[in-house]
């Protein structure tokens, strides 16, 4: 990766890290929200290969808009037209109820660009994965295969984007989805 690749993604980092500063995951050890972002990031640089700089900038990114004050023209101005287009497909809007936006993910999936599919697949991961290993404590076994079956759902339709990333992502959904049986304990 060239050096100004490498600048745009860590002042990407940076200015995630600094939106999410007051944010946490919903895990039992209320973990940084940053480390969500930094999880996408490692997924499609070690996992899928990925060098494109704008994806990975609009992996870093993907949250800021929806869960934090930061606006897409912030995004533009300071990261450029072609990040700001990715940050803004994998927005959702939050005017609607939860389960319209659900359904939305589903309905508009197959539509996103390559690039936005790519950092779609990567969230959908690092999701199911952290439902799998640090779920949220009053999440019902139940509320947590139906959200690995929804992730699943979403990633159905963006399928024959990249081959690897989607064999993870199986892989992933299948680990997490074992851990909603009634008979499985998590390990601590
Ligand atoms: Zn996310």
């Amino acid at each position: 990766m060239e050096q100004g690749a490498l600048g745009q993604v860590i002042d990407a980092l940076h200015f995630a890290a600094y939106k999410h500063r007051y944010q946490r995951r919903k895990d039992v050890e209320q973990t940084p929200y940053i480390n969500h972002p930094i999880e996408l990031l490692r997924i499609l640089f070690e996992d899928g290969g990925v060098r494109d700089p704008v994806v990975l900038v609009s992996a870093l990114l993907h949250d800021t808009v929806e869960d934090t004050e930061t606006t897409l023209e912030e995004i533009r101005s300071r990261f450029g037209a072609d990040v700001a287009a990715v940050v803004e497909q994998v927005t959702d809007d939050k005017s609607q109820p939860q389960d319209v936006r659900k359904q939305l993910q589903i309905d508009h999936a197959a539509d996103l660009s390559d690039r936005a599919k790519l950092v779609k697949l990567a969230d959908k991961t690092a999701n199911l994965r952290n439902v799998a290993q640090s779920p949220p404590p009053d999440w019902s076994l139940e509320r947590r295969a139906n959200y690995c079956n929804w992730g699943k759902r979403v990633v159905d339709e963006m399928r024959g984007i990249h081959s690897a990333l989607e064999a993870l992502f199986d892989e992933t959904y299948e680990a997490a989805y074992k851990t909603c049986n009634p008979q499985f304990t998590l390990e601590k």
